[in-house]
């Protein structure tokens, strides 16, 4: 017999998740069905243990500078290392613990968690397949597409020998080297991450800059800090095809040069995960391999929606978890809610960290011309830097509306750019102008202070 429910999520990760506690919270008979682990990307094998890893690859820095401060071992001197080994399987444990957390709010909800995958046998059905090959038939008033995405290799001859980002978490210790293919988000964060661990890193750009989309200033100065930490850039080097046998790769790129490392990241984007949806037989469509989504992350069938990285607008999770709320607001709690996806404020966890939010000079200026904006920054050292004297400068980056004064972009390149921006992100949003920065009274010593204290 089948099951029924008001809405069927398809997809346990941050925005499937988060539709499925808020819709039952307004009292909704929901279902969530996974095939995977509870969690999605940002738990299990994203987020939260690659920020777990950069944490790790952090210390390192801390012990290298204990000796400015003071601090001596006592007795031997003893060189650190990282038993990586030791790292992951601590990393593994916390996402497991995080994993039945998941579980438990999805119960504490009540949300019914089923196992397995899930296809569509109409708009209105679906059957859930399972690991052990049994399947059930459910009915939903309205079904949730939250299947998230994956990572997405390079067709190329051998791409198979390559490790996804996926994999790395698995890995049961990293190598001594590995060569690091693309320059988004997951290329630069792991480039620094294995570099911080001790590991050998190259990194294969086929543009002639990294972390494209980004302010192009603060992404040279990420840059010039993440060849300060000894990992190798190469530019202008497309992968043609990966050869040898696990352990002991070769990497060829279009200009005959070949890499040869013990294991290789292929970390060259993402894409929607619609493999096995069976959309047609919803009616759903797609377009150019995400499903498109209108303000109310309504699809083409009107008691389908879509959220996150399905949909492939912002790929963020807190942008998958607003869609979510936003929509079981909209449809169950009698709050009828669009999420703004402009001012997104973003991060990239790399060795320096880069965080921003708002328009990028370059795009600012394609927007309003080059007389409508001004750019104000602040290079330096922070007093952190004194003593152990390592580390490039810090960028501080403000972009502004010429005429109003309003603040465009906020940029920044340095320790706890993430946390500083956040903060600054509101004040974007309220419509913060420079003058009004220059209002607000510098809290000394900080490097955020930069910030309210930029000439015009
Ligand atoms: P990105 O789209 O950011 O970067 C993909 C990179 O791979 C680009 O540098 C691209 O080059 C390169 N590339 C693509 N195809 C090839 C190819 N055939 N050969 C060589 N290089 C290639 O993807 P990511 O996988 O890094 O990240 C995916 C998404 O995940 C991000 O957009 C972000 O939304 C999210 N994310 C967010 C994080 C955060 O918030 N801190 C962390 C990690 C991921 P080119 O620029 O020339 O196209």
């Amino acid at each position: 017999m089948e099951e029924s429910f008001d809405l069927i999520v398809i997809g346990a990760g941050s925005g499937g998740m988060a539709a499925a506690k808020r819709a039952a919270a307004h009292g909704a008979r929901v279902a969530v069905l996974e095939g995977d682990r509870v969690g999605g990307t940002c738990v299990i094998r994203g987020c939260v243990p690659k920020k777990l890893l950069a944490y790790g690859a952090a210390c390192g820095h801390q012990l290298a500078d204990a000796a400015s401060y003071g601090w001596t071992p006592v007795g031997e001197a003893a060189p650190f290392r990282c038993d990586t080994s030791l790292l992951l399987a601590r990393v593994r444990a916390e996402v497991d613990r995080l994993n039945q957390i998941h579980i438990g709010a999805l119960d504490k909800a009540g949300v019914k968690l089923i196992g397995g995958w899930g296809r569509f046998e109409d708009s209105h059905h679906v059957c859930v397949l399972d690991s052990s090959g049994g399947s059930q038939r459910l009915r939903g008033e309205r079904i949730l597409i939250a299947v998230g995405g994956r990572p997405q290799r390079p067709e190329i001859p051998g791409a198979e020998l390559g490790w996804i980002s996926d994999d790395l978490f698995e890995l049961p210790s990293f190598p001594a080297s590995v060569v690091v293919v693309g320059a988004g988000y997951i290329a630069c964060e792991f480039a620094g991450i294995l570099r911080g661990l001790g590991v050998a890193v190259t990194q294969l750009v086929r543009g002639d800059h990294l972390l494209r989309g980004f302010d192009r200033e603060a992404s040279l100065v990420v840059q010039e800090g993440m060849t300060a930490e000894g990992i190798d850039i190469r530019f202008g080097q497309s992968p043609v095809a990966l050869e040898g046998e696990p352990g002991e790769l070769r990497l060829r790129t279009a200009d005959g040069s070949v890499f040869a490392s013990c294991g290789v990241l292929l970390a060259t984007g993402r894409r929607p995960f619609l493999e096995g949806l069976n959309l047609e037989a919803a009616g759903v469509q797609q377009e150019g391999g995400r499903i498109p989504v209108d303000a109310d992350q309504r699809t083409n069938v009107p008691h389908i929606h879509a959220v996150g990285d399905v949909t492939d607008r912002v790929n963020l999770t807190p942008v998958a978890v607003d869609e979510g709320r936003a929509l079981a607001d909209s449809l169950y709690g009698n709050r009828h809610r669009q999420v703004d996806h402009n001012l997104v404020a973003s991060a990239v966890f790399t060795q320096p960290e880069l965080a921003c939010v708002g328009l990028g000079e370059e795009e600012a200026v394609e927007r309003h011309g080059r007389d409508g904006v001004r750019v104000h920054r602040a290079r330096f050292r922070s007093i952190a830097q004194a003593l152990p004297q390592r580390g490039g400068r810090l960028l501080l980056k403000l972009v502004s509306e010429a005429q109003s004064g309003r603040l465009l972009g906020v940029h920044m390149v340095g320790e706890q750019s993430a946390e500083i921006i956040q903060m600054a992100a509101i004040a974007l949003g309220m419509g913060a102008t420079k003058a009004d920065f220059d209002r607000t009274m510098a809290l000394h010593p900080s490097v955020a202070e930069e910030f309210v204290t930029m000439p015009d």
